[in-house]
């Protein structure tokens, strides 16, 4: 086998390895990377897995595109050490579960990718004795979980900007008690304040020197993470030997957590379909009715709040995987077939309502607690099952993943069941930690001498 490359889905730029692709991020014609080839697994191998742990199939997985640039060894280390909290799969009803992504320190499905994206960068910057400054600007949850994932790595030190004003209590504690390579800046703007100067300050050639990298969500080495837990669940609900198929619902924002579950369809995972489900910004659902893709700006608000999305930045790869070409601002530059993805794929866009309502329907029939993101899932997979009823048999095993925990939505649950759900133990004990933070104005200069005293 030789080392896999990895390709601009914009096809402007060069292919690269697999370690240039990470600390890149993204592509420099402004491409998102996609791998020239996905290794299949054997079924002996997808069999094998009924038989191992979580961090040993997530090795299993990760050495299909890595086996020859990082030892088995190390990367065994690394999956062991990414992965060390629970995956339970809820039964609901008949064959039909709720896989929770909710027990990582953050709480939400994200920890998975970025916890083996930054142990990823660490090996790599650390083999060539280089560092890293991740930059990041966040309105809440993708900050807290990029600060826990890259939390006492060696090689790579992480500031993250956000408004004080816009993030709740608890959010800024999940950042601010972490201390050691993790530094928090408050800003009295904005959100779109705090991103204006990150994207300053990676075109700002006077700290070339520092390094700068995003880890944001289109990076490569998150995708490949989050193909894991796909295999994961079958190995736990089906058998390969008697041909069983699974149907996943996935609850869709920006479209990378659907890109792995195709990731491990192509190397051989018998998925019968993905119910691929968004809230109201439904541009994806009309893409596949109407042949036409029109994104939605400004995004519209919904519950749902992580997939307020009018433009998936993983659609070019969904769209690159069925042969087609996309680029950066949407438009379609070369058609996939639209036929083989619809194979695939059934999508379907959930109301805010119906969200509410099937929040409450589940708790009241199966005393399942979902939160809203996994409550567009379950609504989704439904929906599906009515308008294909040849689907809908009980010995079909069915997957929705839970993207996060109920308690980080306490209002939402109050309001439509009136309870308040538990804290993990992720998020519990916040309010007795110390909390570390600079506050600055909002002014550029400021910002970057901080950097500059700070990091060079
Ligand atoms: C990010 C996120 C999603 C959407 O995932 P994508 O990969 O962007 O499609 C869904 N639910 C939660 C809770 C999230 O944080």
């Amino acid at each position: 086998m030789s080392q896999i490359l990895y390709y601009s889905t914009n096809l402007k730029a060069g292919s690269v390895s697999f370690r240039n692709a990470l600390l890149k991020g993204l592509a420099p014609d402004g491409g998102l990377y996609m791998p020239e080839s996905i290794s299949q697994l054997s079924n002996e191998e997808i069999e094998s897995f009924s038989d191992k742990s979580y961090y040993e199939i997530a090795f299993s997985v990760a050495r299909k595109f890595l086996h020859d640039i990082i030892t088995d060894d190390e990367l065994l280390d690394i999956t062991r050490d990414a992965y060390n909290f629970d995956i339970p799969l809820e039964n609901v009803y008949e064959k039909k579960y709720i896989m929770r992504l909710d027990q990582g320190p953050t709480a939400s499905f994200k920890d998975f990718a970025a916890r083996m994206m930054g142990r990823l960068m660490q090996y790599f910057l650390s083999k060539d004795n280089r560092s890293l400054l991740i930059l990041t600007a966040t309105s809440g949850d993708t900050g807290s979980a990029i600060a826990n994932a890259f939390y006492g790595l060696q090689n790579i030190n992480v500031v993250i900007l956000f408004p004080e004003a816009e993030v709740t209590d608890r959010q800024r504690k999940q950042m601010t008690t972490l201390h050691k390579n993790v530094q928090i800046v408050a800003l009295d703007a904005k959100f779109d304040d705090c991103q204006s100067l990150v994207k300053r300050a990676f075109n700002d050639p006077e700290i070339e020197s520092l390094n700068l990298s995003s880890a944001n969500s289109i990076n490569i080495g998150r995708l490949i993470p989050q193909s894991m837990y796909y295999l994961y669940a079958y190995s736990r609900l089906c058998n390969i030997k008697n041909n069983d198929t699974i149907i996943f619902s996935v609850p869709s924002g920006n479209f990378g957590d659907l890109m792995g579950g195709l990731i491990a369809l192509k190397m051989g995972l018998p998925v019968k379909k993905f119910i691929v489900t968004t809230n109201e910004n439904d541009e994806v659902p009309e893409y596949f009715k109407t042949g036409n893709y029109k994104t939605i700006v400004p995004s519209l608000n919904c519950i749902s709040s992580a997939m307020n999305v009018g433009h998936p930045s993983n659609m070019a790869r969904v769209v690159a995987l069925y042969g087609g070409v996309m680029n950066e601002k949407g438009e379609v530059i070369k058609m996939p077939d639209m036929e083989a993805m619809k194979q695939d794929m059934f999508t379907i866009s959930i109301s805010d309502n119906e969200t509410l309502e099937m929040i409450k329907r589940v708790y009241n029939r199966h005393k399942v607690l979902l939160e809203p993101h996994g409550s567009v899932g379950w609504t989704g997979l439904q929906r599906f099952f009515a308008l294909s009823p040849e689907d809908n048999n009980s010995s079909q095993v069915s997957v929705c993943l839970e993207t996060a925990h109920p308690a980080k939505f306490p209002r939402e649950i109050q309001n439509v069941l009136g309870i308040d759900p538990k804290l993990p133990d992720s998020m519990k004990g916040l309010e007795d930690k110390e909390e570390q933070f600079v506050r600055i104005e909002n002014n550029y200069s400021i910002f970057k001498q901080l950097l500059k005293k700070k990091y060079s």
